[in-house]
């Protein structure tokens, strides 16, 4: 926590705001609308997974419709598909961003066009705060007219060509689950630059409510809004923002320094434009054992890291789904550790770290 998150939560209390609405949860967006600047809206959620559930709502996505996701993500990403009663078709990554692959992407709206269904929405990722091919991504869904659902859970404070990322789907989502960047313990965000959009997830959000003095409704809604107690939380949060992503950015210099020498382990450059908030710091080995020796040694140091996140195309339960892949994601899943990564992480942590890497593949 920063400094402030406290007395925002206390004023709740003092003036017994305890709701999913209220001054925290209007001061919560409006800080975020500010820090993403280009004439967003924010809808605060109780998750990022429910916004992804309302963003797709929103592009219409309904029983029966294909979805384009992309494979190398967290199963939040795809999960809401499901519960729409749509299905996911996963796109593997390339190696420059590790996120969606454009021509993979190009060739799945061919097929699918070909065999006479046109998929109804596009869920790219920025993962690991590394933004994704933006440029080459929306100009494909132009091209196509699809419109991009754009999951920024990991990447706020990230920014594609000087612009925030958070900003540049028909929707976007944010998530401040206790792991994030920032955190509201739980919680998410829905952005649209179309106030009529946050408008809709809000309606959404509150159970869709018809506008009559009785409960009416005319619409299946959900319970998704965000608790103004938690939304305290967050403006406390944004405070600190910028200084968490330079504690994560930190992070990632520091292994990058001491680590980039050794043969056999490499990291994640930010491409030109790119500027990740370096939420996890990952790093490659050579092959899936020296990743396994490392991860162990470390552990038996009791120092937690983990594997990349395992595709979606290889998970048990989309096992039956369509997938246009060429081996990288399963191939960052084998080589790839998640080292560790938080804003509070002290110098010693960071050494200790990197000396038992050092040590192990040296
Ligand atoms: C965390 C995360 C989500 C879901 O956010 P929650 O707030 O945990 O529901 C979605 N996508 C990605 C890539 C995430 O990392």
């Amino acid at each position: 926590m920063g400094t402030n998150e406290q007395s925002f939560v206390e004023e709740a209390f003092r003036t017994n705001w305890i709701a999913p609405l209220g001054p925290n949860v209007s001061g919560f967006e409006k800080s975020i609308e500010d820090y993403l600047g280009n004439g967003t809206h924010v809808a605060a959620l109780s998750s990022g997974t429910a916004a992804i559930h309302l963003g797709l709502k929103l592009l219409e996505v309904v029983p029966g419709d294909e979805v384009l996701c992309q494979s190398f993500t967290f199963s939040a990403t795809a999960n809401p598909i499901a519960y729409l009663g749509a299905r996911p078709i996963f796109i593997d990554s390339e190696l420059e961003t590790w996120n969606m692959s454009p021509e993979l992407l190009e060739m799945a709206i061919l097929q699918r066009l070909e065999e006479g269904v046109k998929p109804k929405a596009i869920i790219a990722v920025h993962l690991y705060g590394m933004p994704y091919k933006v440029g080459e991504i929306h100009a494909i869904g132009k091209k196509y007219s699809i419109p991009i659902l754009e999951d920024s859970a990991e990447a706020l404070g990230s920014s594609w060509n000087g612009q925030n990322c958070g900003t540049f789907g028909d929707i976007a989502i944010l998530s401040f689950n206790g792991n994030k960047i920032i955190t509201t313990s739980g919680g998410g965000a829905l952005v649209s630059k179309d106030i009529e959009k946050k408008e809709k997830a809000v309606f959404l959000a509150t159970q869709a409510r018809d506008n009559a003095p009785h409960y009416q409704h005319s619409e299946i809604g959900h319970n998704y809004r965000m608790s103004n107690v938690l939304a305290g939380i967050g403006r406390g949060q944004m405070e600190v923002l910028d200084e968490r992503v330079e504690a994560r950015r930190r992070n990632y210099r520091y292994y990058l320094e001491e680590l980039n020498d050794i043969d056999g382990l490499s990291f994640l450059p930010e491409p030109e434009g790119m500027f990740s908030n370096r939420w996890l710091s990952c790093v490659l080995f050579d092959n899936y054992a020296t990743r396994e020796k490392v991860r162990i040694a470390l552990l038996n140091e009791n120092i937690e890291s983990r594997p990349l996140w395992k595709p979606m195309h290889l998970q048990p339960v989309f096992e039956e789904n369509m997938a246009f892949v060429d081996g990288t994601s399963e191939t960052l899943f084998d080589k790839g550790l998640c080292l560790p990564s938080g804003s509070n992480l002290s110098s010693i942590d960071l050494e200790r770290t990197a000396q038992t890497i050092k040590k192990t593949i040296q």
